[in-house]
């Protein structure tokens, strides 16, 4: 009996994590120690609905567990990484600006009640972030905060390999870390949030601020005269064309981006930041100047003590991550 019940034990179970985007679902079929299985993408067709989004993702959950020849009983859980606010001990969705209709939408009991697996929801930053330390650029380390860079800027923390939620679940917005006091206008309503200056969006912006102030540059040429047309893109292909203007918005961010950084340095001492999002691409060309001006802002210590690194993961990050929350801080969301 005793070696019957080690057997048993020792299978290996899996886990699904889900990424719920605006415009795209991303799964993932994760084994427990990590190994991703399979994955896949869908639409989210967010304009049907919350009801249709959910059903869309309990019937792509139930497939990719079956194409694996996997059984229901094999998966220990789901994981959405979903856009906040929301409520994750409960798993409710509050508020999504992305997502028409999604108000006080109870996703972790809907989609348990159609999948019939234990279901957990987390801030999707915290996913992206948690996946990098679980599977990702910062494996190794226990202490890590991470900023995934895109249309905002979103954070996470990692503190003794446990996701910091704090007194009300909202910590790791790093993103809105104040670094001009009366700075930009942010989308969150405050002024002076790193997300105004470090977004792909912010970065295309300073570019038209410049260029509305009188700075020439290629750019101009490249969006044939609408400066409504500059994204981040326009600004890196410029700058790789050596293009002045391009150069200072350039470094603007890497400062700007350094600032967030040093304050999440001094006041975390993590032993590894995580940087995503489409402009590590960039690589030394972020890099080199983001090292430089972070050195500049932080103390010596923990400047020193810490690893300044580019997301692994990519897209699949926030599904991994989800997963892996999910189940490893299972308690947190109720989970056994
Ligand atoms: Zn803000």
């Amino acid at each position: 009996m005793a070696v019957k019940k080690t057997a048993k034990a020792a299978k290996t179970k899996y886990a699904i994590g889900i990424d719920l985007g605006g415009t795209n679902v991303v799964m993932v079929l994760v084994s427990q120690d990590g190994k991703l299985k399979s994955d896949r993408r869908f639409p989210t067709e967010a304009e049907k609905g919350p009801e249709y989004v959910i059903s869309k993702m309990a019937a792509n959950a139930l497939e990719i567990i079956k194409e694996a020849g996997l059984k229901v009983s094999d998966v220990k859980c789901i994981g959405i990484g979903a856009p906040g606010p929301l409520d994750s001990r409960k798993g409710i969705v509050l508020v999504a600006p992305n997502l028409p209709g999604w108000k006080n939408i109870k996703l972790k009991a809907i989609l348990e009640k159609k999948t019939g697996i234990k279901t957990g929801v987390e801030n999707d930053a915290n996913c992206a972030v948690y996946a990098e330390k679980w599977m990702g650029a910062a494996k190794s380390f226990d202490n890590v905060v991470g900023f995934t860079l895109g249309t905002g800027v979103g954070g996470g923390i990692i503190i003794d390999g446990k996701l910091i939620r704090g007194a009300s679940n909202t910590a790791g917005e790093l993103g809105h870390t104040i670094i001009e006091m009366n700075g930009r206008q942010c989308g969150c309503g405050n002024k002076g949030c790193l997300e105004a200056y470090a977004s792909a969006s912010a970065i295309a912006n300073t570019a038209k601020e410049k260029i509305k102030a009188g700075s020439k540059s290629m750019i101009t040429e490249m969006v044939k005269g609408d400066l409504n047309k500059i994204t981040s893109k326009t600004v890196y292909e410029a700058l790789l064309n050596n293009d002045k203007t391009a150069s200072e918005v350039w470094q603007y961010f890497a400062e700007s981006l350094a600032s967030g950084i040093a304050a999440a340095l001094n006041s975390l001492n993590p032993q590894a930041v995580v940087i995503a999002g489409g402009v590590i691409n960039a690589g030394d060309r972020l890099f080199v100047p983001l090292k430089k001006e972070t050195a500049k802002r932080s103390f010596t210590a923990p400047f020193n003590a810490a690893k300044i690194l580019p997301a692994k993961l990519g897209e699949f990050a926030g599904a991994i991550g989800a997963a892996g929350v999910v189940l490893n801080e299972g308690d947190y969301y109720g989970i056994k």
